[in-house]
């Protein structure tokens, strides 16, 4: 009677065990495709779910706890699916932008304007243009 009950008991965990691992399968390979085949595989799952509970395949409560999984599934994936395929934009490189604003100022210094008046070449150090003489003091 006894050995009886645990091979029941066995069974069920077994056929419980290799319901789950093919629900599982299924869902790994949904995730692969879009939202909205993804809701109709939780559907479909959902529908085969029931079968089996009526059939007297699944338990009470494991027959609940997959319902509720593959539920949320469901509506998950139909949310994402009126979201649209758009996903949020990948975050700008700060890096660029910052390296090429640091080359800026070292480079100034090194090609001085020329005489305004005479357009001599100057070093960016004198206060007259050493060719025309002219006032090269900023503001003057
Ligand atoms: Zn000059």
């Amino acid at each position: 009677m006894t050995g009886f009950i645990l091979f029941g008991v066995i069974l069920a965990v077994l056929l419980a065990t290799i319901i789950w691992a093919a629900i599982r399968s299924g869902e790994d390979t949904g995730a692969s495709l879009g939202a909205a085949e993804r809701r109709d595989a939780a559907i479909e799952a959902l529908r085969d779910l029931e079968l089996e509970y009526r059939t007297g395949k699944l338990q009470e409560e494991e027959y609940q706890a997959t319902r509720a999984r593959l539920e949320r599934t469901a509506i998950d994936a139909r949310d994402a699916a009126a979201r649209g395929p758009a996903k949020a934009p990948a975050p700008e490189p700060r890096e660029a932008p910052a390296a090429g604003k640091a080359s800026a100022p070292g480079k100034a210094p090194a090609t001085p304007p020329p005489c305004p008046e005479c357009a001599a070449s100057l070093t960016g150090e004198e206060a007259f243009c050493p060719a025309c003489g002219i006032d090269l003091a900023p503001g003057a």
